[in-house]
């Protein structure tokens, strides 16, 4: 018993996690949210499962911080909640790679004993041999290859995992198969239990949508979760259009950005200079914006110097504090819900028209303010250059 309770630890897809976790496994989930976020683990829950993200977005082939305490139950209930709210078929499937690719190193690592409870614990008909049975052959210029295994499963569960992978060598005439089992090694079952994890979390992404909108009301009721949900859609929609216009769009001294800021960036600004108070919101995203973009501290503090409330101190706290955190601007679709989107009021084209993307073959809509600016001055460069270029920039 206690020895599949520690492993649920590690591999919380478990069934037994029900069994040893009923408490949060099978709570409501806004509950358990409710309580998780409001609980001291919080900030460090929002940071794993931020860095998880991260690291799905950069294509790394394992989690970084992927350890097994009883938060890692916590990450991997989050994670489920968070892309059946995010329903995002491309995000869910980055995401589902790198967890299940962890877990299939993480499987590798384990001794045959835990190996036989894990699979035990899934249901599967897998048998543990003591002596090790030779099931393959190969004879190649002379030298003799043997395959050998303590593990066989029965061909109906192998057919069940493996039934999504469609490679050669995994269809069942190309198995060793002996009265109903297939024998097999621990690593080739591991990567089918890779794919079941997978499976498990893009199951996530079958849904209607209009329950999927009222649970989100009620997610979004849950301020901690709120904005953990923004940064990674933020992060997201930049990720997405990352690399097709790479050009440095950060802060140069003696350099005038302002031509090339977005409409959403233009007027608090110029609100700013006019001495306008700026609500919260505004502030925090102007704040994150010039941060993005590696302006100077004294520079961002500047910017707010003019407003009516203005207290240096104050400010170069907040400022020195979102520079240490990081944190990632809003995106349009957040901008436009806060009413901060611009695009209207400035007529501007590419905000309202989109831009062609060469890399897909299509017209899309700006879906970052950095985005924005980084093709701005992608284009800004192409014109300064005096020879042709194919860029269709009639839109910028
Ligand atoms: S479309 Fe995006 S970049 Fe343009 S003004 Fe609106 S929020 Fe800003």
């Amino acid at each position: 018993m206690s020895d599949i309770y520690d492993l649920v630890k590690r591999y919380p897809w478990l069934p037994s996690l029900k069994t040893y976790y009923s408490n949060i496994a099978l709570r409501n989930p806004l509950d358990f949210l409710n309580e998780i976020f409001s609980s001291n683990k919080s900030k460090d829950l929002k940071n794993r499962v931020l860095n998880l993200f991260t690291d799905a977005f950069n294509n790394i082939e394992q989690i970084s911080d992927y350890s097994f305490d009883e938060t890692n139950i916590n990450i991997y209930l989050i994670l489920r909640i968070l892309l059946y709210a995010l329903n995002d078929k491309i995000l869910s499937n980055r995401v589902a790679n790198i967890y299940s690719k962890t877990t299939y190193n993480v499987l590798n690592k384990e001794n045959e004993y835990n190996l036989d409870c894990i699979y035990k614990d899934l249901d599967l008909e897998v048998n543990y041999e003591e002596k090790p049975t030779v099931y393959k052959k190969i004879v190649l210029k002379s030298q003799e290859e043997i395959s050998r295994t303590n593990f066989k499963i029965s061909f109906i569960d192998y057919l069940k995992l493996a039934s999504k992978l469609k490679d050669d060598y995994r269809k069942l005439v190309n198995n060793a198969l002996q009265h109903g089992y297939v024998y097999i090694k621990p690593e080739s079952l591991n990567r089918l239990l890779q794919e079941h994890v997978r499976m498990k979390l893009l199951a996530q992404n079958i849904r209607e949508s209009t329950n999927l909108d009222v649970f989100k009301e009620k997610l979004f009721e849950i301020q901690e979760f709120k904005e953990l949900y923004d940064t990674i859609v933020a992060i997201w929609e930049l990720k997405k259009d990352e690399f097709e216009y790479t050009v440095d769009i950060t802060f140069k001294e003696g350099q005038d950005m302002s031509k090339v800021f977005p409409p959403c960036i233009k007027e608090i600004l110029s609100k700013a200079q006019e001495g306008q108070n700026l609500i919260h919101t505004e502030r925090l995203f102007i704040l994150w914006v010039l941060n993005a973009l590696k302006y100077p501290e004294d520079k961002i503090i500047n910017v707010f110097s003019t407003l009516p409330d203005f207290d240096r101190e104050k400010t170069a706290y907040q400022v020195k504090y979102a520079i240490k955190k990081g944190y990632t601007p809003y995106s349009c679709k957040s901008l436009k819900s806060y009413t901060l989107c611009m695009a209207n009021k400035y007529k501007d084209k590419l905000c309202l028209n989109g831009y062609f993307s060469k890399k897909l073959q299509e017209q899309r809509q700006i879906s970052h303010p950095l985005f924005y600016i980084q093709y701005k001055q992608f284009v800004a460069s192409i014109k300064t250059k005096p020879e042709k270029t194919n860029l269709n920039d009639k839109d910028a």
